[in-house]
């Protein structure tokens, strides 16, 4: 069946509960797609205009419709102070905490994302493609990490885990998630000003496989609800990315009221379509792993299960549960966009 809406008319009716021609697909893909530019990893994702050309490379070869345009998970910690290393073969790694004590929180200051690196390569990064492809790809610039994963980084992972569990200092945990908050806010605003169609969020540690639900609800929801209010006056659509099993946090994930949920594998989709019906946008939830050692036949059927399930009443975008692994094979890739054309048509 000819397709009778572009890439962005697509992503727009999914976003609104209306019916678009088919099912749209988005590539997490900022892994294979830096692989695939021959150019070292460390190079692209410290560089605008390299992470631009790779991800237009990608868009070229697999056609997709939304880009998610991200350098990885520790780009707004960087521009907060903490120590990032750029690994040879996947994405950044933040090293050395800035926060050595939830007090040291006063001196931290929101970051400008036009001048700080590498939030500033970003948004350059964002600029190229509005202007090379934005009028054919939606373009999902991600302003990661999300509130309460940044606090994480700005803590030290162990550290902050440590002091949710003990929360002898309630008011100094919630200053660190509020500065993490403004900081997210601030550059999806920056984000958006340069042209994206919508912005996101990764919120990997705030799901259940790291945080329980309890602590989910105390320290997280308030602050991704508050942001997506924020963004939401603006008229910006925010997407929300949680790793894992999210089914203990599903109703409160979407009563945060982000536009789109990126959703996993692990989590029961049949319970995530019935809490997100008409509600809001679901993304995913091919697994990874899948997409790096399956065979296309393999990622077809997932993809068509995974359809069958999610596709009906719209309000779903097809994609993988997470990032692609930087040696995902192109053929997995290509089935996965493939099958959003030939199972996921609205007739
Ligand atoms: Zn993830």
């Amino acid at each position: 069946m000819p397709e009778t809406m572009t890439s962005i008319e697509r992503v727009q009716a999914t976003l609104a509960h209306r019916k678009p021609d088919r099912v749209p697909v988005d590539l997490h893909n900022f892994q294979p797609a830096a692989a695939a530019l021959g150019v070292s990893l460390p190079e692209i994702f410290k560089s605008g205009e390299l992470l631009a050309e790779a991800m237009m490379k990608a868009w070229r070869e697999f056609g997709h419709d939304m880009i998610l345009l991200e350098n990885g998970t520790a780009c707004n910690a960087q521009a907060c102070g903490v120590h990032v290393i750029y690994d040879d073969d996947s994405a950044p790694v933040a090293t050395e905490p800035v926060l050595h004590d939830l007090s040291d929180i006063e001196s931290l200051q929101v970051p400008d994302p036009y001048t700080t690196f590498p939030m500033s390569e970003i948004i350059k990064a964002t600029r190229i493609l509005v202007r090379e492809i934005g009028d054919k790809v939606w373009i999902n610039a991600r302003a990661d990490q999300g509130p309460f994963a940044l606090a994480a980084l700005l803590r030290g992972m162990s550290d902050w885990m440590v002091d949710i569990g003990l929360a002898e200092q309630p008011e100094r945990l919630h200053q660190v998630l509020d500065f993490s908050r403004r900081v997210a806010t601030r550059y999806a605003a920056a984000l958006m000003e340069c042209g994206a169609h919508s912005t996101s969020v990764g919120e990997s540690v705030a799901g259940p496989d790291m945080l329980s639900p309890v602590h989910y609800r105390h320290y997280a929801w308030q602050y991704e609800k508050q942001m997506v209010e924020e963004l939401k006056q603006k008229h910006i659509p925010l997407a929300i990315h949680i790793c894992g099993k999210t089914d203990a946090i599903l109703e409160d994930f979407v009563a945060t009221g982000a536009d789109i949920l990126e959703i996993d594998h692990k989590t029961d989709i049949r319970r995530a379509k019935d809490c997100a019906r008409h509600k809001t946008t679901l993304l995913g939830p091919i697994n990874t792993t899948l997409l790096y050692n399956g065979t296309p036949a393999e990622v077809e059927n997932a993809c068509r299960e995974a359809i069958d399930i999610l596709a009906p009443d719209y309000g779903f975008i097809l994609g993988p549960g997470c990032a692609l692994g930087t040696h995902t094979p192109p053929e997995n890739i290509h089935a996965l966009v493939e099958s959003a054309k030939k199972y996921g048509v609205y007739h």
